[in-house]
């Protein structure tokens, strides 16, 4: 008789046959077989990313796998297991690859907000109530074992640390953790959400990205169930918002955050939030807000430095199962320093190339890699290298162009420079007047204006637009 062991035993052994041990190895061991109905194969994979990346890259294999085995009308079903932090039930989440739809109707593979917009119509839900079901919406793969730490992230995976111990019961309220993209804001922000779900199970917690509490407070809004959305947030202990730049010129959103964040924080619940920027760089957030955001802690995720960057992709390849060279990990680390998500992308790549060009991962074809992802990176240019380049077009010196001075051609190439700093570097305003001759931030904005209207007004200005332009996008 079939089972679904023997079935998927099969499977394996044509799969591997077919692959390189070490893809094998990594994606396809980790599958569980978990039961046939008829020609329906329902395998466990750990993983979204898991499953799509089988999707991707092993589709054809495996449909070819299986049709060998349960013929023409074979189906694969795959179950996502999503560690649920709660405890309670919804373990498995299932997906049907679109290949396969015709007979089954397919579910989404998302963890799903559905509880919570459900809950959220339903008008019995007042403040205090407790013992009500809300899923956290974590993560549990992202969590502090696996965030790795550096000098570049000490202070707030600390802090992180502290809050989840004694949530709302520390100084760090709100615990704001800022950096850019690709930092490990939203890893660490769900790892302190995981970590106090460990520690106080009865603790009802929170993620929400900025941008879905939005969407979900503009829905309530439509269906005229505004004061149901606040109560909802009301009854949370710990609220972690993700990205809450996103917030910014949305008066409506951060009005009903306003009231959200003093309730919770009177009543002693802990709010964590993210940000790509530091507060004083946000722009168009109210300043009640943002003066809130500054009561607790704010904490910085820095670029990594290369100890730490070789920390993570050693504890990256070997959660992977895969094995490479520290020669080729030290090459990596050395050549991709802007952010931990090119880090990863840059190993999955690499191990991809090597699976389907049944290539071994050599120190060449990390090269190969590494050059594809340092070219398709806007490199960043730096202020000074701006400063630079606009005085020698105006043949002055870079401190002539920091000078105090008034003089018409001095002041425009101050201002161009200021102009491109803001369009080509990630740099706040404030920084970026005080780079180019210690100005505050209401004149690098004057300068950015000025820029943009004369380039409309006047000839020539707009042909040292042009020009310049062009030396910082080769
Ligand atoms: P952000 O939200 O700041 O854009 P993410 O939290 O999404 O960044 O992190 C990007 C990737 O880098 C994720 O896969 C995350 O697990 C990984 N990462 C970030 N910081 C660390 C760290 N300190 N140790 C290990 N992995 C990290
Ligand atoms: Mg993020």
């Amino acid at each position: 008789m079939l089972t679904a062991e023997s079935v998927w035993n099969n499977c394996l052994k044509f799969v591997k046959d077919n692959i390189q041990i070490q893809a094998y190895k990594t994606w396809f061991e980790p599958i569980k077989p978990i039961k046939l109905e008829d020609n329906i194969l329902n395998v466990q994979v750990p993983s979204k990313f898991f499953y799509e990346w089988l999707e991707e890259h092993y589709v054809k294999l495996l449909k070819l796998a299986l049709t060998k085995e349960l013929g023409n009308n074979a189906r694969l079903v795959y179950i996502i297991k999503m560690e649920n932090t709660f405890g309670n039930l919804k373990p498995f989440i299932e997906k049907i690859p679109s290949q396969y739809k015709s007979n089954i109707p397919s579910q989404k593979v998302d963890i799903p907000l559905s509880n919570l917009s459900t809950e959220l119509k339903n008008p019995f839900i007042i403040p205090g109530i407790k013992n009500l079901k809300i899923e956290s919406q974590l993560n549990p793969n992202y969590n502090f074992d696996n965030f790795l730490e550096g000098d570049a992230n000490r202070l707030a995976r600390s802090a992180g640390m502290a809050v989840s111990n004694k949530p709302g019961g520390t100084s760090f309220n709100p615990l704001l953790i800022f950096g850019g993209v690709g930092l490990g804001k939203t890893h660490l922000a769900h790892a302190i959400g995981v970590n106090v779900k460990e520690k106080f199970p009865e603790k009802t917690v929170l993620y929400i990205s900025a941008e879905k509490f939005t969407q979900q407070y503009i829905d309530s809004v439509k269906k005229n169930n505004r004061n149901d959305f606040i109560h909802f947030y009301q009854i949370i202990d710990v609220l972690i918002i993700d990205d809450v730049q996103f917030f910014s010129g949305k008066t409506g959103t951060q009005d009903v955050f306003f009231h959200i964040f003093n309730h919770l924080h009177q009543n002693g619940k802990q709010v964590i939030l993210t940000s790509d920027k530091a507060p004083v760089d946000m722009q168009d957030i109210e300043q009640r807000l943002l003066s809130r955001f500054k009561w607790g802690l704010s904490a910085e995720l820095q670029r990594p430095d290369y100890e730490t960057r070789v920390s993570i992709l050693k504890n990256k390849l070997f959660r992977d199962g895969v094995e490479i060279s520290d020669e080729i990990i030290d090459f990596i680390a050395k050549n991709i320093t802007i952010n931990i998500r090119e880090l990863e992308g840059a190993i999955i790549s690499l191990i991809a190339q090597s699976s389907f060009n049944k290539k071994e991962i050599t120190l060449e074809l990390a090269k190969n890699v590494v050059d594809k992802f340092v070219k398709n990176t806007k490199r960043e240019v730096s202020i000074d290298y701006i400063q630079k380049i606009v005085s020698e077009y105006f043949q002055m010196d870079v401190s002539t162009l920091q000078s105090k001075t008034r003089k018409r051609h001095i002041v425009q190439a101050r201002q161009l420079a200021m102009f491109f700093a803001k369009k080509y570097t990630k740099a706040s305003l404030a920084s970026i007047g005080s780079q180019i001759g210690h100005r505050d931030h209401a004149t690098v904005l004057h300068a950015c204006k000025t820029v943009d209207n004369l380039s409309f007004t006047d000839k020539q200005f707009r042909k040292y637009v042009e020009d310049l332009s062009k030396k910082f996008t080769i």
